[in-house]
């Protein structure tokens, strides 16, 4: 007899009934188990031929990372066995994610005849809700929410017969036995108690122009059609930001927008992600994404979905998450009736993981997640060290997660734990992970923090979590470039990590830094010029303090005073309150303050809007084409303390004198740190010079830095982010790796 241990991603995915028929139809005896973190099969004979039939046709969703094949030492299986569920495992233990519905079960779903036409909650071995549900591993269903309700005869026999495509599904359900949809007013009172009515009512409603709440996987969501765009705006009091759209297939989004084949490629992912489309030739979009280059599209994903737009005329609408103004998505269908809307879709399955769709942008060097979450988490990540180690990212749109074994398990996309809903969030969401891992409070090795002495979370977690563990408290940009390391699996890098802002170990606000990483030290090489900041996080919200405070320094060169200063009534308190103003070298800031100055933003109602909106100036044909005449403008680097610095006020200065434009002052800039980290790349003897943090997620930028790069020297590898968060989600990965890998070097 054999054992074979598998392991990956095989729990969720249909592999246990997979191996069953596999060994039957191979006439094998043995058995086949989950055990947590592996799947264990026994066989009695021809292990070889088992595993090369398995192999070749694994699964939809399954992906094998290591198979182990030891003696046996068992006989007299004459036939094969699914056994349940042991639980002797630890290592890589696989946690399932939620998965779209499958083409088989999207086939059934519209089958007048099969048993399961027109069921919302059909899933089978392949497809289906899992992390969401998820309350214990083993994956199995009574360790999920549908553990509340029963299956009836008929899927029993399905669930066991191994000829059935539900042979072991452990969401197996029916509308006999299976949860259900109702619809509700605004007055909350019932008005359909039939699935598939309340279902079709809410459809038409949506057609009809009302806006509804609708419960999906993982939370709720806000949906209306696009000429109500404006309401939603009014109502849920979000003037600017922007909506994702949901489209009725791939075919009826191609007719709106161009697509590469990368694009439609991710669209269609299992995980069906928010992909940002370029949407330059469309004026249809512009409500939904005021001013930004691209709009936010997605593929229905669950059965739910299919069924609206089967009901509906509509072949796109407006499908975002429903939450209050900095509190986490809602989950539970009391608190959705907080929220104003028209109609309500509610269903009866217990969401137990929150889980916001993930939202990513495909760019040239790779995949760019600004969110990674339903579809994607939490599917381990290899890291390099073996400790024990939990991080909490750093304060906005956070992540975190929890290191064990070489393996780092991410939390779903959590916010800003600035608020209190949020900070909670974070903390069950890092529980559930240490439970799901079987990590008992005494064998963690150490807790990871970023620098910034006044983060509320970080007192709140130090409280939770001694006095068993290290704390490690991690600058910022040194955090992001390790998760880039591990992103593209170097020990070492040059790296620019350009962003809003992070606590610098000078006690300056960072945020354009070049860097020499490992995982053990960073050293900073260069910036640009610091920055007074008007006000503190008030010129974040009014880029003109920006401008204002590099107009008053460099006034006596400016020519001609620009009409932009004229009629600022708060002046002379700024003018005396720049000397006291903290200090940074935000490139957010700057990207914000250029696009005030070219008037596209001046006032940001949600994070990072003024910058988001300049690039679609940047992505201009006629900017991207031209041949901008960097060379006579190319500022000045200085070198202070040996850090090597950009003049920024030499490019404000040619901006006010209206000797370059916006365009050219951004890549006069980027051109100079491209220069700064080539030389000291090139001193160091590193092959390889990274771009991370929140910038990075602009296209134009990353395409300048990278053709900058390797126009001075084409040996040098560039890498970008493909798998982590190119921004603050990402930072509790670098955060992990530091810590866990500065335990070990001790
Ligand atoms: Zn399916
Ligand atoms: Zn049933």
């Amino acid at each position: 007899m054999w054992r074979i241990i598998v392991r990956g991603i095989v729990e969720g995915v249909g592999f246990r009934p997979y191996a069953y028929n596999l060994a039957k139809s191979l006439g094998l005896g043995g058995f086949v188990r989950n055990n947590g973190s592996y799947v264990e099969i026994v066989v009695n004979r021809n292990v070889k031929g088992f595993i090369d039939c398995m192999m070749r046709q694994l699964p939809a969703g399954a992906k094998i990372e290591s198979v182990e094949v030891q003696k046996y030492a068992h006989n007299g299986f004459n036939d094969f066995y699914i056994l349940t569920s042991g639980n002797k495992g630890s290592s890589g233990i696989s946690i399932p994610c939620d998965t779209a519905i499958c083409d088989e079960c999207l086939a059934e779903l519209f089958d007048a005849d099969g048993r399961r036409y027109l069921y919302p909650f059909i899933s089978c071995t392949t497809c289906g809700q899992r992390f969401s549900i998820l309350e214990k591993i083993p994956f199995d269903r009574e360790n999920t929410s549908l553990k509340d309700f029963p299956i009836c005869e008929v899927c029993e026999n399905e669930y066991r017969d191994p000829r059935d495509r539900r042979f072991h599904a452990q969401t197996i359900s029916c509308p006999r036995c299976g949860p259900t949809y109702h619809l509700y007013d605004e007055n909350r009172s019932l008005i359909d108690e039939s699935c598939i009515d309340a279902i079709r009512e809410f459809s038409k409603a949506i057609d009809d122009g009302s806006i509804g709440i609708a419960k999906s996987w993982g939370g709720m969501h806000l949906l209306c059609n696009l000429d109500k765009t404006k309401s939603l705006r009014e109502i849920f009091r979000r003037p600017q930001k922007p909506f994702a759209v949901m489209f009725r297939n791939i075919e009826v989004l191609n007719e709106f927008v161009d697509i590469s084949e990368m694009e439609r490629d991710t669209l269609l992912e299992k995980g069906r992600p928010i992909v940002l489309l370029n949407k330059d030739n469309s004026s249809y979009f512009e409500e939904i994404s005021p001013k930004l280059p691209n709009i936010g599209v997605y593929l229905p994903y669950s059965a739910l979905h299919h069924l609206l737009f089967n009901f509906m005329k509509e072949d796109l609408i407006i499908v975002t998450s429903a939450n209050v103004p900095g509190e986490p998505m809602i989950t539970v269908n009391e608190e959705a009736f907080l929220l104003k809307a028209d109609l309500y879709l509610l269903h009866n399955l217990k969401i137990v993981n929150r889980v916001d769709d993930s939202v990513l942008r495909v760019a040239k060097g790779g995949k760019f997640f600004l969110r990674r979450s339903r579809g994607y988490i939490p599917f381990g990540i290899h890291i390099p060290h073996q400790r024990n180690v939990i991080s909490f990212g750093p304060e906005e749109n956070v992540t975190g997660g929890i290191s064990k074994e070489s393996i780092y398990y991410p939390t779903q996309y959590i916010g800003d734990v600035k608020y209190y809903k949020t900070l909670r969030y974070l903390e069950e969401s890092i529980e559930k992970l240490i439970s799901y891992i079987g990590i008992k409070r005494e064998e963690l090795d150490a807790i990871a923090f970023d620098l910034h002495p006044s983060f509320i979370s970080k007192r709140y977690f130090r409280e939770k979590f001694s006095p068993y563990e290290e704390v490690f408290e991690i600058q910022h940009h040194w955090a992001h470039a390790s998760s880039l390391m591990v992103d593209d699996d170097l020990d070492e890098m040059v790296c620019l990590a350009m962003d809003g802002a992070g606590y610098g170990d000078d006690g300056n606000i960072w945020g354009c830094e070049v860097l020499y990483t490992t995982f053990e030290e960073f050293r900073r090489l260069g910036t640009i010029t610091e920055f007074p900041l008007i006000g503190g996080d008030r010129a974040t919200k009014e880029p003109i303090r920006i401008l204002f405070a590099f107009y008053e320094t460099l006034k006596d060169e400016v020519e001609e005073k620009d009409s932009i200063f004229e009629g600022i009534k708060e002046a002379d308190v700024w003018r005396r309150v720049m000397k006291r103003s903290p200090k940074t070298t935000s490139m957010g800031r700057v990207l914000d303050s250029l696009s005030c100055h070219k008037k596209i933003c001046c006032n940001a109602t949600y994070d990072g809007e003024p910058a988001m909106k300049f690039e679609r100036y940047l992505n201009l044909k006629q900017m991207r084409e031209r041949n901008c005449k960097m060379e006579d403008f190319d500022p000045e680097i200085l070198t202070e303390d040996g850090i090597k610095k950009v003049d920024i006020y030499a490019l404000y200065r040619d901006l006010f004198n209206k000797d370059i434009d916006e365009y050219t002052f951004l890549s006069c800039l980027i051109k100079s740190l491209s220069t700064i980290c080539v030389e000291e790349s090139q001193n160091l003897g590193v092959e390889y010079i990274g771009l991370t943090g929140g910038v990075s997620y602009n296209k134009v930028i990353s395409e300048i830095f990278k053709g900058c790069v390797n126009a001075i020297d084409p040996t040098i590898h560039v890498v970008f982010h493909n798998s982590i968060p190119n921004g603050d989600g990402g930072v509790a990965v670098g955060q992990n790796a530091i810590a866990g890998r500065m335990l070990e070097v001790r």
